[in-house]
């Protein structure tokens, strides 16, 4: 069973004690029209990964109306806007991400069915987006006064090979924020606290290549030492706990003209991640020997030439662990029972919390839907058919606003400090 600390439980009830408290989360509630029509608005201008431009500019206005007369598109693209707490508090982040996995002329509307909107992105993650300006208007609304400056942020190039990157520059441009809060999860109900680590890399196999009848037996063979690596990587073992995994995910070599050719080059791309850090440690090392002793094998069994290999990091998404009794997880488990949501601990994931999470500072990543049931749970997200169910989805704002409160303190409510 978990057990909410004395502590933080004190400071949760003097939180949803104070009036301009329930007046915001009031607020929120009447604001869902607004919020779903501003999230629909978003999602129609497409924004794939590394080219979020349009989409920003658009949430620059967004934000702007919503009184943050300074919000801005910083150098690495991402959307920033700062609301000023009393000066006295900790610097609290609150993002989502601007870009989706969709390319260009995948949204053609947004379609209302069966209780979703259906529409590619329509959740993932611009959801985030438009939950964050209902925050500032409920905020604003109800004369909310915090300790700490609030940022809140659009990030860039969260997915595929963006790596996070958005987040990554907005970190290390602000040293200074203490307490990090993403929206990027689906179900409101899981709470992500630990931050899987991973890495993609590119291994190219090359040597001299020849004919495959005439110089077999000459030289060695580049795609056969690329289909050993694969072969020992296929058989590396890995713990179930914490969880690690590895794939490869791309195989290439040779070319349809030189199919009676020895290719000189093959090359593969592989994916692994851990949620434990000795444990990505230790599959990174038994998949590179796993390639280093490919091509000595394949070098030493004809003997005549090398293959040699060349290693690309490609992708990298750093990560790390925290505890499950942080200030910050707890804060998301009293908000979500205090709405009526069984909370659920979803232990790792890789979002932009795991930036936050791997700098050491205190980071969750929360959700952006009500999923009260099966139908509500399944979103299809990264494909086209994706969906977002709307009854009840302002309680994921409500939520957002109650961790975001605790995080930078106001009034009787001490904040959460790094
Ligand atoms: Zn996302």
């Amino acid at each position: 069973m978990y057990q909410v600390s004395d502590n933080i439980s004190k400071r949760f009830a003097n939180l949803v004690a104070l009036p301009q408290v329930q007046q915001a989360l009031a607020f929120v509630e009447h604001d869902q029209e607004r919020c779903i029509a501003q999230q629909c608005e978003l999602v129609q201008i497409e924004a794939p990964t590394g080219q979020e431009g349009k989409r920003a500019a658009a949430f620059v206005d967004m934000l702007r109306a919503c009184g943050i007369r300074d919000a801005k598109i910083d150098p690495a693209g991402n959307v920033v806007a700062i609301r000023h707490g009393k000066g006295n508090g900790p610097k609290v982040l609150v993002e989502g991400h601007l870009d989706t996995v969709f390319p260009l002329g995948s949204v053609h509307g947004v379609e209302k069915r069966d209780g979703f909107l259906c529409a590619p992105g329509i959740g993932d993650d611009t959801r985030a987006l438009a939950m964050l300006l209902s925050l500032l208007r409920a905020m604003d609304a109800a004369g909310i006064e915090t300790c700490g400056d609030i940022y809140f942020v659009g990030t860039t190039r969260e997915e595929g090979m963006g790596s996070l990157g958005g987040m990554k520059d907005f970190l290390t441009e602000h040293t200074d924020i203490d307490v990090s809060i993403s929206v990027d999860n689906h179900n409101m109900a899981g709470i992500v606290y630990q931050a899987t680590i991973g890495e993609t890399w590119e291994i190219s196999f090359s040597g001299v290549g020849g004919h495959a009848f005439t110089d077999f037996g000459k030289i060695a063979q580049p795609l056969h030492a690329a289909a050993r690596a694969v072969a020992k990587i296929a058989d590396i073992t890995v713990p179930s706990t914490p969880r690690t995994s590895f794939c490869v995910s791309n195989f290439h070599g040779g070319n349809d003209a030189g199919i009676h050719a020895i290719a000189s080059e093959a090359t593969i791309k592989i994916n692994f991640r851990s949620d434990g850090e000795a444990e990505f440690a230790a599959v990174k090392k038994a998949i590179f020997e796993a390639i280093d002793a490919a091509c000595a094998e394949e070098t030493a069994r004809w003997g005549k030439n090398t293959v040699v290999c060349s290693k690309h990091m490609v992708g990298s998404i750093p990560g790390g662990t925290q505890d499950c009794h942080a200030p910050l997880v707890e804060a998301a488990w009293l908000g979500l029972q205090y709405l009526g949501v069984e909370p659920e601990l979803a232990a790792s994931g890789c979002t932009n919390a795991n930036v936050a999470i791997a700098k050491g500072i205190p980071a969750i990543c929360i959700g952006r839907a009500y999923a009260p049931d099966d139908a509500a749970k399944i979103t299809y997200t990264h494909s086209l058919d994706e969906r977002y169910p709307v009854e009840g989805a302002y309680k994921a704002v409500q939520q957002t606003l109650l961790i975001l409160l605790m995080a930078a303190g106001m009034d009787t409510v001490e904040p959460i400090v790094r």
